[in-house]
């Protein structure tokens, strides 16, 4: 359809890339073909600061082109592309390999630990009050909290259930990102994380969202 209209397709993976869903990059494990990819954090796991853009021949093809006709098109700033960070990347992306990390985040095969923390998110938060919905890939994973599941109504901003719940675990030592646009707590461990990780993190979390459970829907009850 996009490719009929001559629409350009670009596959954010700042953070679904280089392993973190199981595959090599998230639009492979989607099997989508898009024209740019972006990508960071993956990429140096996130040692050093390095980020990029991976450009499709169709796309080079068009910069290229234009480069001869007008001069080189500009993207390199002064601290762009530092070697430094370029040698992080080619060996964490040989460590990624080495420890065949992808398929120790993946939710494929029994023993892969991606598999594990969508079973026990799943588990932990399906019938939970509080969460409306559980969802994820792999070892990246999230809780989106909800007033009413069955009605698919979210809590009144004001409550920032969402950053009530990432606040409450911090307390109790796990760091999950309440997202901006929504009761959304986003989760994405190291692709290193242990079972015994998995049982901490999910274990933790469950006390902070039973925590802002009591508080808010305790308060919503009592008016
Ligand atoms: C982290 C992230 C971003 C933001 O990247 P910046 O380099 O901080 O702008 C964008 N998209 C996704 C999917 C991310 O995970």
């Amino acid at each position: 359809m996009l490719r009929k209209h001559d629409i350009l397709l670009i596959s954010d993976e700042g953070v679904c890339g280089f392993g973190r869903l199981g595959s090599k990059m998230g639009a492979q494990h989607f099997g989508i073909e898009p024209d740019l990819i972006t990508v960071a954090k993956g990429l140096t796991s996130a040692y050093v600061l390095l980020s990029g853009v991976i450009v499709s021949e169709k796309v080079w093809e068009v910069i290229d082109k234009g480069s001869r006709e007008h001069g080189p098109m500009g993207h390199g700033w002064t601290y762009s592309g530092h070697p430094i960070c370029a040698v992080a990347a080619i060996a964490n992306l040989d460590i990624l390999e080495r420890e065949n990390l992808t398929q120790h985040a993946a939710d494929v095969g029994a023993y892969d630990v991606g598999a594990y923390l969508q079973q026990q998110m799943h588990a932990a938060f399906d019938a939970h009050p509080l969460v409306g919905e559980v969802r994820g890939t792999g070892m990246l994973a999230a809780l989106e909290f909800m007033a009413d599941k069955e009605g698919c109504k979210p809590f009144d901003a004001t409550l920032k259930v969402g950053p009530k719940v990432s606040a409450a675990a911090l307390e109790r030592g796990v760091i999950a990102r309440a997202m901006p646009h929504g009761d959304i707590l986003g989760f994405a461990p190291p692709l290193v994380t242990t079972r015994a990780e998995v049982d901490e993190i999910v274990g933790v979390v469950k006390q902070a969202v039973d925590a802002v459970a009591n508080q808010v829907i305790g308060s919503a009850v009592a008016g």
